[in-house]
């Protein structure tokens, strides 16, 4: 296989869409906790997450449950009160992640990223509930430089109200079109995430998914939910770029043997 240099500004053939959170980093919980406390500075010290999920969702509508298991009036549809929120959690989540050891990279992780980056035809993304500017300070305090991932959609970047995580890959893949002036081919996108969340967005669209059990759900629970392959962890970093490779590689042999058919 060819390989190129990082950084060479081309698109590949395909695309490989990174989930963050308990995907490529840990952050101890971190954004949860940050989260709570955004809201206790806002609406005071009662305020709880009780019965809200958090693991593979949007922020957007993690923080709308919040202000809404916590009666903030003007919610759903308070806009002021979802920006306040982010504000406040992107706030306390960059003082929390200065502290030494609390966000880290997770196994396999710079190996992964490193092959799929010199892989000659694959072009590297994120697809994740995170905003934008909570997305790249986890990444940059786990020492990855988000810079590298040519095609970002971010977790309120839905075009729906209420966001959906389903609307995705969607987005992603008109980025594509409209940076290369090519459709991409959905079975070359790859999703690779952690929740069954991430499984049902990739097939929404008919794109690929590779779970990782790095976070709350097993490989049973995603390989149930629908994932194509699944890892216990990404440190199997040669068996992901080998299914990747394979996936792209039998992609360009039936488009070979479509036009020799021609
Ligand atoms: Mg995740």
């Amino acid at each position: 296989m060819a390989i190129v240099s990082p950084g060479v500004l081309r698109w590949g053939v395909m695309l490989v869409l990174f989930d963050i959170d308990a995907t490529l980093i840990s952050t101890s919980g971190v954004g949860m906790r940050c989260m709570v406390e955004a809201g206790r500075g806002l609406f005071g010290p009662g305020f709880h997450a009780d019965g809200v999920a958090f693991a593979g969702r949007l922020d957007p509508l993690i923080i709308d449950d919040l202000l809404r298991v916590n009666g903030v009036p003007g919610v759903p549809g308070g806009a002021r009160e979802r920006e306040a929120m982010r504000l406040a959690y992107t706030d306390r989540l960059m003082q929390a992640l200065r502290v030494p050891g609390v966000g880290r990279a997770l196994p396999g992780v710079p190996s992964l990223l490193a092959g799929v980056e010199r892989t000659d035809g694959m072009t590297m993304g994120l697809l994740t509930g995170n905003f934008e500017s909570t997305g790249r300070l986890k990444l940059s305090a786990c020492g990855i430089d988000d810079s590298r991932f040519k095609l970002c959609v971010w977790g309120d970047e839905s075009p729906e109200d209420p966001p959906s995580r389903e609307q995705l890959p969607g987005v992603a893949l008109e980025r594509y079109a409209a940076a290369t002036g090519r459709r991409i081919d959905p079975t070359l996108a790859v999703i690779i995430g952690d929740t069954p969340h991430d499984v049902s967005c990739a097939r929404a669209h008919g794109l690929r998914v590779i779970g990782v059990a790095t976070g709350s759900y097993s490989t049973a629970d995603l390989a149930g939910a629908g994932a194509d392959r699944v890892v216990s962890d990404l440190s199997e970093t040669a068996r992901v770029l080998g299914w990747l490779t394979a996936w792209m590689q039998g992609s360009r042999d039936d488009f070979a043997s479509a036009e020799r058919l021609r």
